[in-house]
């Protein structure tokens, strides 16, 4: 997208395009605004469309320029944050709300992928968490227990039956969670907005919303060329911020994310690596994740950036460990390179921000925003239709506190990812 080829990767060479959607040159009048074209956004412009609102969707760039169109498709139930934790960080109310909400989040992803036929190279057969020595073993055993008392299907793997799921013998075992899948990310968010526009609404790529003035009762949105007056603003924006909701960038630590995709493997090698086709990560702090492609290629993450230095440490790293988890991959070839940056919160969880009288929105998914920017996005459009009060929510208004020290950290994550990465591949 906008002539990078490092920030949509494989996902913009393969996914079908985009719908057309005009740039606002005019200004309109709706029942709500829906700032941000990601999976948030158009979930809720989908689901208020489809209950007969009039909705228009403001995108600054284009439709999944943000996380939604650059992520590793891994469609997860649930947090990083262990499931006991979650009551604990947020009382029992919305502690175990918002557990029950993610856990079956992917299913929400499942069924709009099939009602509305979203072609997105849909995998729903769950992923694999991989544990890396006694320690992994120890976190995924007591994420297991955890989930296995709220009846979530999770099944824990030793050692042997994670080498035959996963094509390696380099991890303690894993946790095989049926839930959860992958998708292709831009070819989901792309079909999800070609379904909120058959539902009616109306979608707008590169206008940025540049500031918010009242408007009698509501609200007036202004773009370079254009308005929008609405009584309801959703704001959908997360870790890609732009102005006019600056304290939603500055509660975000980004931690920056790549990816690098192979080509097409031959079907005897992709038939010993992930034969059933899960999505995997590991439990490494500086954590890794690989999962195929539809068309069978391997698409290899970690952390970091993949700009300056940072592009060749990564590609150098990449290529070791994907050469020593499977050596059967012979010469490895990256016909892919991408990266983005995940939004991070001080306790690894949500937000949701009452920003003025009928201004709302989440944030802050720490790079698990498939499936929870689904429901949530369906959250939002039900509260917004009076389906639900906030109080219904799965997690309480609180006021947009900015990240001390945000950039120095964000500086951080970056340089110690390469440390990291160069330390890995080299010892
Ligand atoms: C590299 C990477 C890997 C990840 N891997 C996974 C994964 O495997 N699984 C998973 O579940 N999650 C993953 N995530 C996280 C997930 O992608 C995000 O949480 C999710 O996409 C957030 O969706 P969203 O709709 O809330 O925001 P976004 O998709 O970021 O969309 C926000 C949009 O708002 C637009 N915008 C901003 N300001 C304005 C403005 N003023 N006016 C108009 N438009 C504006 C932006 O251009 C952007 O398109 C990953 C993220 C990254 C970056």
């Amino acid at each position: 997208m906008k002539n990078d080829p490092r920030s949509h990767g494989l996902w913009e060479r393969t996914a079908a395009p985009a719908p057309l959607t005009p740039a606002l040159a005019e200004h309109i009048k709706v029942d709500v605004l829906v700032v941000g074209a990601g999976f948030t956004g158009l979930s809720a412009a989908l689901h208020l469309a489809e209950a007969g609102s009039r909705v228009a969707v403001l995108e600054g760039e284009e439709i999944g320029f943000g996380g939604s169109g650059r992520n590793v498709g891994l469609v997860n139930a649930g947090m990083w944050v262990m499931p006991d934790d979650l009551p604990g960080e947020l009382g029992p109310i919305y502690g175990d709300r918002l557990l029950d909400l993610l856990g079956n989040a992917p299913k929400l992803v499942f069924e709009l992928v099939a009602r509305h036929a979203i072609d997105c190279e849909i995998m729903p057969v769950g992923t694999l968490h991989c544990a890396v020595g006694t320690k992994g073993l120890k976190e995924i055993e007591e994420r297991a227990t955890q989930w296995q008392r709220r009846g979530a299907p999770v099944e824990l793997l030793d050692a042997r039956a994670a080498a035959s799921l996963i094509g390696t013998s380099a991890y303690a075992g894993a946790l095989l969670d049926r839930r959860a899948g992958t998708i292709q990310p831009l070819a989901y968010v792309r079909g999800l907005a070609r379904a909120a526009m058959a539902a009616g609404a109306r979608l707008y790529s590169g206008s940025p919303v540049e500031s918010v003035v009242r408007d009698g009762q509501g609200w007036m949105a202004k773009t370079p060329r254009g308005a929008v007056s609405a009584p309801w603003i959703v704001v959908a924006t997360n870790a890609y911020t732009r102005t006019p909701w600056p304290a939603v960038r500055a509660e975000l630590v980004h931690l920056p994310y790549f990816n690098f995709a192979t080509e097409p493997l031959t079907d005897n090698v992709r038939r010993s690596i992930l034969p059933e086709q899960q999505g995997a990560w590991d439990t490494e702090e500086v954590l890794s994740s690989f999962r195929f492609d539809a068309a069978g290629r391997l698409v290899f993450g970690s952390v970091g950036a993949l700009r300056g230095t940072g592009l060749s440490v990564h590609k150098f790293w990449a290529r070791r460990m994907l050469r020593r988890l499977f050596p059967q991959l012979g010469e490895i070839r990256f016909e892919s390179e991408w990266y983005g940056h995940i939004g991070m919160t001080a306790n690894n969880l949500p937000r949701f921000h009452r920003f003025a009288p009928g201004v709302v929105g989440f944030s802050g998914y720490n790079g698990r925003g498939i499936a929870p920017g689904t429901v949530f996005g369906r959250e939002l459009a039900r509260l917004v239709l009076g389906q639900i009060t906030e109080a219904d929510l799965p997690l309480p208004v609180t006021d947009p506190r900015a990240e001390p020290f945000r950039f120095i950290k964000e500086t951080v994550y970056e340089v110690g990812a390469q440390a990291a990465h160069l330390k890995a591949a080299l010892f």
